[in-house]
């Protein structure tokens, strides 16, 4: 194989090795993205929070409820008892029941707002709960399915990487320098040429260069310095 040939093989393992790399890397960020489930997590967690807080608060509005009906009922049976014979209590009792009812209409207001709200914390942990059973799905499968394809790339890029020592141990380490400058600085290395012309640069090459190139000398473009490559 002339040397043209071997850095053009070289490059095409180079290539392979970089999309089985960029591959490789995909995966992992895949595999390693959680964040969407932690952060649906986290939202869980803390609506659970205020589900709590919400229920202690409904629970002592309805025990402030209970303790101001039982005042009225002690208040109502001083009232109509028939113990009570004194007109000035009995005024002052009828107050105390009015302000009493005034009370409880206001902590009855107050209460069902609280029950609305435990309500609506409610359905927001239900939601919330069947986004994070859903997000652990996604990520259960894609554990299941990416995470033997990370074991595959590994593989092949071992192989990959040891191909391509052996190969780059076979090639004349003057041209496999050339080859190493010439792909940093263009991406592309080795060029094939076609119909006269470089396709790097696509402008013609001159016969006697091509020629060469094809006998087997390593002959860089004159115009984008790359390495010809004459099958
Ligand atoms: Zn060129």
């Amino acid at each position: 194989m002339s040397l043209a040939g071997q850095l053009y093989k070289l490059q095409q393992l180079d290539l392979e090795l970089q999309d089985k790399q960029q591959e490789l890397s995909d995966v992992e960020n895949k595999l390693g993205d959680n964040k969407a489930l932690l952060a649906a997590e986290t939202k869980l967690a803390s609506q659970k929070e205020q589900l709590e807080d919400a229920r202690k608060k409904q629970k002592s509005s309805e025990w402030g409820l209970d303790d101001l009906q039982e005042k009225i009922r002690q208040v109502d049976s001083k009232l109509y008892g028939g113990k009570t014979k004194d007109p000035k209590e009995l005024v002052n009792l009828e107050k105390e029941v009015k302000g009493l009812k005034s009370q409880i209409r206001t902590k009855e207001d107050s209460l069902l707002g609280l029950m609305s709200q435990v309500e609506q914390i409610e359905s927001d942990v239900r939601a919330t709960v069947e986004e994070s059973e859903l997000l652990k799905r996604e990520w259960a499968q894609i554990q299941e399915t990416l995470g033997p394809r990370k074991g595959e790339l590994e593989i092949e890029l071992a192989g990959l990487k040891g191909g391509r020592s052996r190969l780059v141990q076979q090639i004349d380490s003057e041209a496999f320098n050339i080859y190493e400058r010439i792909r940093l600085a263009r991406g592309q290395a080795v060029v094939k040429v076609e119909r006269g012309r470089c396709l790097g640069c696509h402008i013609a090459v001159p016969t006697s260069q091509w020629q060469k190139a094809r006998a087997g000398d390593l002959i860089q473009c004159n115009n984008c310095s790359r390495i010809l490559y004459l099958e």
